[in-house]
């Protein structure tokens, strides 16, 4: 049983003699019951074994995490109630003042704010690269640098960076200065199916389960997977210390979308393609950003690097166009909603000005709509964009 779409429906879990039931139970708990004081004083809350406090474990997140680190490759997982939760957990893990982080310049929005604001205030130095150029990040390592965020691929924009030459400018960097460099992947976009992202050598990974995993559109959470027991037990640590922790009923929700995930992910991947493709071919377009066209930055790497992509592609409209049409144009759209998120059962679209969201220079296009493909029949989808293309 080695695929990973069996892996997910066929789990160790043996429900109780004589229930031979499929789904886990749902167990709710802050407090748990010791059965004498010298059990209270000897249980250690890390450990998987036994339990001690809601926050810390139930045998419900202990299915899921174990389901998750199943589907990333990884040893281990901790749970967060929202995928930002995850970004943020690794910060205040693994960082301390004086100690420098640097993002993706195309990094997930709220990365990039936490940083700013959070691990700024905390005395962190805050540093952007250019994903796309393995030789900007080797020119921004220093001393001091301590995290490094690797995204694939990139928000919004959505290129795919070589994510093996960025890990070789950082392993070389690392032991020629002696230094501990953790390299963190948001790997929400390739969700454990797209490509394995341990066996590249990250060290920690994070998962926005409010996307594919749950599929639903209806539940927050996220997931800090690693293959390191030393760095578990610090975001264990951490995850403890700021009381993280998930509700019986969303993780609930996550194991119930689990088994459909590969069916769901290749069936939003064959119908972005074919939407993609659709769309390179008016004449309202002037590109398209996918990481599965050829000529999307960063094609060459992820025809290398991966075995499938995500439900989102972008379209740059030709520049006679004002943001003004372009909103219009979003307006006049009916099965795709205007809203943040993906991977759920409905089709999205929002408009950005890439310009304001960048900290490097560009060029950056002022007017561009990304598109999450939903689980509707193409030809539905491909007739509401012609309407509101017609319009435009
Ligand atoms: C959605 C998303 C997040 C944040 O997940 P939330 O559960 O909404 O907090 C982080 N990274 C990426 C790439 C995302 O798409």
């Amino acid at each position: 049983m080695t695929d990973l779409t069996t892996r997910l429906v066929h789990h160790a879990y043996q429900p109780p003699e004589g229930f031979q039931a499929v789904p886990p139970p749902v167990h709710k708990a802050s407090t748990v019951i010791f059965p004498n004081v010298a059990a209270l004083r000897s249980r250690q809350w890390k450990r998987r074994d036994t339990y001690t406090y809601g926050l810390h474990g139930t045998p419900t997140t202990l299915i899921l995490e174990e389901r998750i680190a199943t589907l990333e490759g990884a040893q281990h997982c901790v749970l967060v109630p929202s995928g930002l939760a995850a970004i943020s957990l690794v910060g205040m893990a693994v960082l301390t003042s004086g100690d420098e982080v640097l993002i993706p310049d195309n990094a997930y929005g709220w990365n990039k704010a936490f940083a700013e604001a959070q691990l700024k205030a905390w005395g962190v130095h805050v540093v952007y690269y250019d994903p796309m150029n393995p030789q900007d990040l080797a020119a921004r390592l220093t001393p001091r640098s301590r995290l490094v965020w690797l995204e694939a691929a990139g928000s919004i924009t959505l290129e795919f960076p070589d994510l093996p030459a960025l890990l070789r400018v950082l392993r070389s960097y690392g032991s020629a200065h002696r230094q501990g460099l953790v390299a963190a992947l948001d790997n929400t976009w390739g969700a454990g199916i797209a490509f394995r992202p341990f066996e590249l050598g990250i060290d920690i990974s994070v998962h926005a389960l409010t996307k594919y995993p749950s599929g639903g559109a209806d539940v927050l959470m996220g997931a800090v997977l690693t293959c390191d027991p030393q760095m578990h037990d610090r975001l264990m640590d951490t995850h403890a210390r700021v009381g993280f922790g998930v509700g019986a009923n969303d993780v609930e929700l996550v194991l119930r979308g689990l088994p459909s995930m590969g069916l769901r992910y290749a069936a939003h991947d064959a119908a972005t393609r074919e939407l993609a493709l659709w769309m390179q071919s008016q004449p309202q377009v002037e590109r398209v950003l996918h990481p599965a066209l050829p000529g999307s930055p960063g094609f060459e790497a992820w025809r290398r690097d991966c075995t499938a992509a995500a439900c989102l592609f972008s379209v740059v409209f030709k520049p006679h166009f004002s943001p003004d049409q372009i909103d219009g144009f979003c307006d006049a759209l009916r099965l795709f909603k205007l809203g943040y998120s993906w991977a759920g059962p409905i089709s999205l679209c929002a408009p950005y000005d890439v310009s304001k969201l960048r900290t490097l220079d560009g060029p950056h296009p002022r007017a561009l709509v990304r598109f999450s493909v939903g689980l509707e029949s193409v030809s539905d989808l491909r007739q509401d964009l012609a309407q509101a293309l017609a319009r435009l």
